[in-house]
């Protein structure tokens, strides 16, 4: 496994103090699949007072050092160096209820969640597996490390996190952890609801619409607000899947924005609540846009999202209906409202709307919308001879007559200016000038 320059000095430090020290978790995991590493994790027998001297020589980040983590700043990065550890429960906080260091590195490995994330590495013993995470990678199978029952009731955050590395590696959970995930979902919801945040906002982004059908119990378990949607008939000619499937291929469809991605999941999290069934057994669900959003309002709400990013979720949410008609001047008053990234966002989701539908419906125009708002913009962009940076005085100091051959000579001035071939300032443009007016 590579090692940067920066962590293998940290290894061999601590080696040379006489303990031992080992790349550890995530970086490994990462290493094994082929993929740089954001970051480097380490593990070591040193206690973190011992951490912290053998690298007094160098800037320490010392707030985690109640749990064994000393941060040791090398070349600009810091690198995380834990004391191998147990701990207890998570209740509801972020940190362990408490951590007890260990001598030994396969201890420190067992409390880990994940087999995956429970491989170490040093360069003279090379990989430190246990339990057969190399194994599982290879197998693309996700697996706790010991009993699914214990690991998820000590930490039920566990079951999000396993969501997480499920769909961002491609694994598939191995049958008893499946069968935990959904059998524990429910007690997510002593968990702080910062976590969970932070968990739903790092598997959003890389689920597929499969993965959502198939995590719905674990998902709904934490927005509890979507378990109508799942398998709610729409009988509508408008739509081929039920509420909760058509979602799942909108996530899917909006790419890796994230507040893309929280809008599509909840874009019709009000159409169960606003169903209604005419004499001919048709759906309709009037006003869902908005009830969607009011919803989304509330979840994002409880979950402690941050507010920007609530309130541009429920914009693109009671939005989503509202047609981007084909038409210059409607656009441009989008434009001047929303601004042009959201207008955009909200271009996005419509087209991922319409494309989930699973029948062919009449078309929206999303083309049209997209030519003309090109058009806007780079009519925005190129600007008129009123902005160019010298002027008809200028050019009478340089000697040309008043009359349109000044015109003449400020227009091409404009176009070289928009063709990038000068700059925009006064100096390129009065020799520019010079030379046209030697022709
Ligand atoms: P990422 O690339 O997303 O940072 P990671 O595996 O490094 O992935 P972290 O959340 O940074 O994930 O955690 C680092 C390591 O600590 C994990 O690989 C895992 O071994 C362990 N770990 C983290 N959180 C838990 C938890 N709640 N329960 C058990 N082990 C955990
Ligand atoms: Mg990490």
């Amino acid at each position: 496994m590579f090692l940067p320059e920066n962590v293998s000095i940290c290894i061999r430090a601590l080696e040379q103090a006489g303990f031992s020290a080992y790349a550890v978790g995530g970086c490994v995991r990462d290493a094994l699949l082929g993929l740089s590493p954001h970051d480097y994790d380490l593990c070591t027998n040193a206690l973190p007072e011992e951490t912290a001297r053998v690298f007094e020589a160098y800037p320490l980040v010392r707030s985690g050092e109640k749990h064994g983590t000393i941060g040791v700043v090398m070349d600009g990065e810091v690198i995380e160096i834990t004391t191998f550890r147990t701990e207890g429960g998570y209740q509801d906080s972020r940190h362990p209820d408490w951590v007890r260091f260990v001598s030994g590195l396969e201890e420190d490995l067992s409390r880990r969640d994940f087999t995956v994330n429970a491989m170490a590495y040093n360069p003279k013993t090379g990989y430190v597996d246990p339990f057969g995470g190399q194994a599982d990678l290879e197998n693309k199978i996700l697996r706790t490390v010991g009993d699914p029952a214990v690991r998820f009731t000590e930490d039920p955050l566990r079951i999000l996190r396993g969501v997480r590395f499920a769909v961002r590696f491609g694994l598939t959970p191995e049958a008893k952890t499946e069968r935990e995930m959904t059998a524990l979902s429910h007690r997510m919801d002593k968990l702080a609801k910062e976590r969970v945040f932070d968990e739903l906002c790092k598997l959003l982004p890389a689920v597929t619409a499969p993965e959502l059908q198939r995590f719905a119990p674990v998902l709904t378990a934490v927005i509890p607000e979507l378990k109508p949607a799942v398998g709610f008939l729409q009988h509508t000619p408008h739509h081929a899947y039920d509420v909760f499937t058509h979602t799942s291929l909108v996530v899917e469809g909006v790419g890796e924005d994230l507040a893309l991605r929280w809008a599509a999941l909840l874009h019709d999290a009000g159409k169960p609540g606003s169903f209604t069934m005419d004499e001919n057994g048709r759906g309709h669900f009037k006003g869902h846009a908005h009830l969607s959003g009011e919803i989304a309002e509330a979840v994002l709400h409880r979950l402690k999202a941050p507010n920007a990013l609530r309130e541009e979720v429920v914009l693109l949410i009671k939005h989503h209906m509202t047609p981007l008609e084909p038409d210059k001047r409607i656009l441009r008053r989008r434009l001047g409202q929303y601004g042009i990234e959201t207008v955009q966002k909200m271009l996005t989701l419509q087209k991922a709307d319409f494309a989930g539908k699973g029948v062919k419906d009449s078309d929206p125009q999303f083309s049209q919308v997209e030519a003309l708002l090109e058009e806007i913009l780079a009519e925005e962009a190129c600007f008129s001879l009123k902005d160019l940076a010298i002027n008809g005085q200028d050019l009478i100091k340089l000697g040309f007559e008043p009359g349109p051959n000044m015109g003449a000579c400020l227009s091409k001035l404009l176009e070289q200016v928009q063709d990038e071939k000068i700059p925009n300032e006064k100096e390129a443009l009065l020799n520019a000038a010079l030379l046209l007016k030697g022709d």
